[in-house]
């Protein structure tokens, strides 16, 4: 029936009219795209010639490839395939009408701007498909022969300029189709073998099938995230991985994941040995994984499909479910991609849980050079648990200061008895193990986790628990629970702490009340401790306010340079204190009195990371040594 039909010369419809008429006028910079638009449909034809080959469609042998051809001098380029073809009625159908919702979208855009200068800034967002070529093109010539074999081959001829003529062909291929382009003369560059090069190079490197330019084999790297695991060699990996990210070292970790419902993706992820964000000082910011569609890039640097703190990873995310030409300033909003991103953060996060248990050194590694990344996370509540479970910490537990635990190890070795979990933060290990606050927890022999990144209380601020165990700073730690759990040193190992006779327990309230008029709005409260073992004092947050070290933090976000009012806790044990009680019981105004809880106060301030005025600490010290040599000369 087909056959009956002959030459024929047919109008555009309107709206490509209109979109014709925005790309032969183009301004637009990046006209290289319409190369990649002419190399992904040819894929695709060799795509679904493929799919018929595997159906039983006898179509004949012919190398399955996409032979690009330049004639610097005649300024034409050619691109020929041999996929499916096209019958007449397809060519009518297919280069007729807007087939994909892309370029509608692009038009609809079109109509409502009626502004041809910022049309053309459109184009870049929106792939435009095959009109793309009437940036380049004085004149395109299409010559197609369906696999079906039924038909003769014809030729589709248009300037772009509104029409276009469909005519047997004269020379037709055996199958498939054949785009002679002949260039624009400001397009010439286009006819340059080097510059056709380039540009492949860059957007269709890893198209499954054979690209030639001039005979010449280009795209030479295969897309060996859409190749079965099995299949692909831990060489090939790293030589990827090193083409990709131009690391010379081979990469810490490979992650090959990939999903089929209900939505496809494959991803190719790897974890690089340094985190050269951080080398180049402060934190860059993540660089994003590049973004394919069917084999073709259409996102260098994507930032949406992987969350920050998954950032520290490099590699691509094909998948076959998003469409070419997807705008890029939606991508965001992209609700396909929300999908893929979703399922692939489940996946790469299971995925690190495994390399934790069966390769726990290498686990270690990563955490120390990724792990201030990683800790971002504690933000993505959908999976929290998970995020949970992959976190290190330093731990009192190993004197080992290399040595990291996860939360289940930690609550592995809980007391019996013991229903929290208990961690102080410090900026540094021997600072965090300096903290008086940790004596009772020492004396029952009770682990604390040690933070020694800021980071690290938000995010034990934002769990709040982990597996039914509330997550509490040691300051909060309830004595009362502690003093249950039995002493780690045995009864007889620790000298028994003597009781207060009962003048120091009647002059106890005096020489709180006297403490804290002299700390005045330094101090919220001055109060006896149960927690103190070794020290005379020791500074903790007040109840239902952020905790000390969260403090900290929140002054160094706001920048708030003002000291927040503490407890002062006093432990009645300690010989100094009881010495304090011993001057109170005699005279409650006793000057020394003021004197040494300035000091305790103080010395108590620089052990929890707040330098007080050093000129008043060293005349409070010079104070007491003058007092106590008098004694000592006597
Ligand atoms: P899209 O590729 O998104 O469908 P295009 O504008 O790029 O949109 O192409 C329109 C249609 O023209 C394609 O869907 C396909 O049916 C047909 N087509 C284009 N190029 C070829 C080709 N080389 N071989 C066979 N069919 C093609
Ligand atoms: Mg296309």
């Amino acid at each position: 029936m087909s056959s009956a039909k002959g030459t024929g010369t047919f109008k555009f419809k309107a709206e490509i009219r209109q979109l014709l008429d925005i790309l032969v006028h183009s301004l637009y910079a990046s006209k290289e795209i319409f190369l990649r638009e002419l190399v992904s449909n040819a894929s695709d034809a060799l795509d679904k010639l493929r799919i018929e080959q595997l159906r039983g469609a006898g179509a004949a042998e012919m190398p399955l490839e996409i032979r690009i051809t330049t004639d610097k001098d005649a300024g034409v380029l050619t691109i020929s395939d041999t996929g499916v073809g096209m019958t007449r009625d397809e060519i009518v159908q297919n280069i007729g009408t807007i087939a994909h919702s892309g370029t509608s979208e692009f038009v609809k855009r079109l109509a409502e701007t009626k502004d041809s200068t910022q049309a053309s800034s459109v184009i870049g967002q929106f792939g435009v498909g095959f009109y793309s070529v009437f940036m380049v093109a004085d004149k395109v010539e299409l010559t197609t022969r369906s696999h079906t074999g039924e038909e003769p081959a014809w030729t589709w001829t248009s300037d772009g300029q509104g029409s276009f003529t469909i005519s047997p062909a004269e020379n037709g291929p055996e199958r498939g189709t054949s785009i002679r382009v002949t260039l624009r003369p400001e397009a010439k560059e286009y006819a340059n073998p080097a510059r056709i090069k380039e540009i492949i190079a860059r957007h269709s490197n890893f198209l499954a099938w054979p690209i030639l330019v001039d005979g010449e084999r280009v795209n030479t790297v295969q897309a060996i995230w859409r190749e079965p695991k099995f299949q692909v060699t831990a060489e090939q990996y790293a030589e990827f991985y090193k083409f990709l990210t131009y690391d010379s070292e081979e990469p810490l970790d490979t992650v090959h994941i990939a999903a089929d419902a209900p939505i496809q993706w494959t991803a190719l992820l790897f974890v690089p040995q340094k985190n050269r964000d951080l080398l180049m000082g402060s934190y860059q910011g993540q660089q994003g994984v590049d973004l394919y569609v069917r084999r073709v890039l259409i996102q260098h640097e994507n930032k949406d499909v992987l969350p920050e703190y998954l950032g520290f990873m490099r590699g691509v995310v094909d998948s076959e479910d998003l469409p070419l030409n997807v705008a890029r300033e939606t991508l965001q909003e992209n609700l396909l991609l929300r999908k893929i991103s979703t399922s692939v953060v489940k996946q790469v996060l299971s995925h690190l849980k495994k390399l934790a248990e069966s390769e726990p050194a290498k686990y270690a590694t990563l955490w120390r050079e990724h792990g201030k990344i990683f800790k971002l996370g504690y933000g993505d509540f959908a999976n929290k648990e998970s995020f949970a479970e992959l976190l290190r910490f330093a731990s009192t537990a190993s004197d080992d200061p290399e040595a990291l635990t996860s939360l289940a190890e930690y609550a592995g070795r809980m007391k019996e008895g013991q229903k929290e979990i208990y961690f102080i933060s410090g900026q540094s290990r021997e600072a965090a193990l300096a903290n008086p606050n940790l004596e009772l927890l020492r004396r029952k022999g009770v682990e604390v986790l040690l933070l020694l990144d800021p980071i690290d209380e938000f995010v034990m601020e934002t769990l709040h628990e982990f597996d039914s165990k509330l997550l509490v700073p040691a300051e909060r730690a309830d004595p009362a629970v502690l003093e249950a759990l039995p002493d780690v040193a045995g009864p007889d190992g620790e000298e028994k702490q003597e009781e207060l006779r009962e003048d120091e327990l009647l002059a106890l309230p005096e020489l709180i009340s006297r403490m804290k008029a002299v700390l005045g709005e330094r101090v919220t409260e001055v109060r006896e401790s149960k927690r103190l073992k070794d020290s005379p004092v020791v500074l903790v947050a007040p109840d239902g306010q952020p905790s000390s070290g969260m403090q900290k933090i929140i002054r160094l976000m706001t920048k708030d340079e003002s000291v927040p009012p503490r407890v002062l806790e006093i432990n009645t044990h300690h010989p100094v204190i009881r010495n304090l009680l011993a001057v109170a019981a005699r005279n409650a105004e006793d000057p020394f009195l003021a004197l040494a809880a300035e000091q305790l106060y103080e010395s108590a301030m620089i052990q929890d990371g707040y330098l007080a005025d050093p000129h008043t600490l060293v005349r409070h010290m010079r104070e007491l040594l003058g007092k106590a040599s008098e004694l000592y000369a006597k």
